[in-house]
């Protein structure tokens, strides 16, 4: 360890080794994840500190773990022993917003909602917008190939990132991509880095697509007395060749929860309400999209007044995860099925609630088939811990029987490290093997997270 201070004192980097500090650093919001011990905490604030931290790491074979926010939810960013945290987030700075390309280039720690802000002034926005948006970074959506509420119609991170600096295991600083609309040159690294969570390189500058600001948004709430009803919604939405630009759905456990956090009148009687607003011809597209509620089986059908009460509701959306954590820890869920199976998924999702005896709370990018199952735990008890996972297991047992997969968005982490080798074949898994090997031969670069040792 002492090695490791000096090395890096030598290399002009300043390392913080408070243990309270490391430990405040060593988790995202995975709570169940356990976290193993760093050993230096280094808030990078160029691509050569990032650079010059792994020099020395690959010289003394220290595991390096990449952070941006850790609002990550498959336990990612989580520290493992004897690593140094390499914090990007300070790296905040927007370098250019170019409205004739349609692109930003940001350094990693930029918060992806500071984009969208930056852009405005153009008419224009930086579309995926994960719930996190506000504190999540640029460098850590990529990382995980985030997703978001307008990706059933804008589509996720990885179809906006154009073009990447990276700096490798090795320290060498890599450009990938490029600026312009189109480019076909060379494999296409910039989507190998997309989802790859920190294990093949650090990312430390990004260009990314901007797209025009919708003119008009309107809103409406669907409400259900039973959650299978919503699900048959959303698949004859979808089906009728509609393009919501956000398709939401909230079940009762969360409204309950977020009635409790913030009054705003939300059905808490209901099995589930489904958010769906609409951009493009947005009244001649709500009409219908009423209909085919309606024809699902809703029990009510309302508009949102105005913005603010249509930005309230969204508003209420992206607070689900915090009013579930006032219930206990939640185990955070992530899957994906096709949206025809919609709702058999949100039927076995209350089964397994039923067998294990939890609390299960559903909130899915329903037009995407990706649930969010938020398992409520309290970790003073063993059995209700057990109770959880199991329920965790079986819900992602029936994800995959439905040809659906293990995560939609949050990435694998160490939370689904196991449940890789179930969903890929073992070709693939050999290819991920090799990807890994040739890009970071020593293994130091987040170790024991994507793939199981
Ligand atoms: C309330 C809440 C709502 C959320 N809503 C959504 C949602 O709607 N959609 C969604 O997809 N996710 C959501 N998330 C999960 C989380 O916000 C995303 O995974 C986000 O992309 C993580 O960004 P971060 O900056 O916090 O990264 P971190 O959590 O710090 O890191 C995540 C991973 O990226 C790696 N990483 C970070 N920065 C870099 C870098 N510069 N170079 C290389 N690797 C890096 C880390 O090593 C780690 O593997 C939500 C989380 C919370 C708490």
């Amino acid at each position: 360890m002492n090695d490791l201070h000096a090395a890096l004192t030598e290399a002009g980097i300043t390392a913080v080794t408070d243990g309270d500090i490391l430990a405040a650093h060593s988790m995202d919001h995975a709570r169940l994840v356990p976290p193993g011990r760093a050993v230096a905490l280094v808030k990078a604030r160029s691509t050569e500190e990032v650079s010059a931290v792994l020099r020395v790491a690959g010289r003394l074979g220290v595991p390096v773990v990449p952070q941006g926010a850790r609002t990550g939810l498959a336990g990612s960013a989580t520290a493992v022993d004897g690593a140094i945290l390499l914090d990007v987030s300070p790296m905040d700075a927007i370098l250019t917003i170019d409205p004739i390309d349609r692109i930003a280039v940001c350094q990693p720690g930029v918060p992806n909602a500071a984009i969208s802000r930056a852009a405005a002034e153009h008419g224009l926005r930086y579309a995926p917008d994960p719930g996190s948006w506000e504190t999540s970074t640029i460098g850590g959506n990529i990382a995980t190939a985030a997703g978001g509420m307008c990706c059933v119609k804008y589509g996720v991170t990885a179809e906006y990132v154009l073009g990447l600096e990276v700096v490798t295991a090795s320290g060498e600083v890599m450009r990938c991509g490029r600026r312009t609309a189109k480019g076909v040159a060379g494999y296409d690294l910039v989507r190998l880095f997309c989802g790859s969570e920190g294990t093949l390189g650090v990312i430390t500058e990004a260009t990314v697509k901007l797209s025009p600001i919708p003119a008009e948004r309107l809103t409406l709430a669907a409400v259900f007395d039973t959650t299978a009803a919503a699900g048959r919604a959303v698949t004859a939405i979808m089906a009728s060749g509609a393009q919501p630009s956000l398709l939401e759905l909230i079940d009762g456990v969360h409204l309950r929860a977020l009635e409790e956090l913030r009054p705003m009148g939300l059905p808490t009687d209901a099995a589930a309400l489904l958010l769906v607003a609409a951009d493009a011809d947005p009244e001649a597209e709500l009409v219908a999209i009423e209909g085919l509620c309606e024809g699902a089986g809703a029990t009510e059908v309302y508009r949102a007044t105005d913005a603010t009460e249509a930005d309230a509701l969204l508003e209420s959306r992206r607070s689900a995860y915090h009013a579930m954590e006032r219930l206990g820890t939640v185990l955070v869920d992530d899957v994906a099925v096709p949206r025809s199976k919609l709702a058999e998924a949100l039927d076995g999702v209350a089964a397994a609630a039923e067998r294990h005896g939890v609390v299960i709370g559903v909130i899915a990018h329903a037009g995407d088939g990706n649930l969010h199952p938020n398992i409520v735990v309290h970790p003073e008890d063993p059995a209700s811990v057990a109770a959880g996972k199991a329920a965790f297991d079986e819900i992602l047992e029936m994800t995959l029987a439905m040809g659906g997969t293990i995560t939609g968005e949050h990435g694998v982490g160490m939370l689904k490290r196991d449940w890789l080798a179930k969903e890929v074949d073992p070709v693939n898994l050999a290819v991920q093997r090799r990807i890994k090997e040739a890009l970071d031969p020593q293994g130091i670069l987040n170790p024991g997270k994507v793939l199981a040792d």
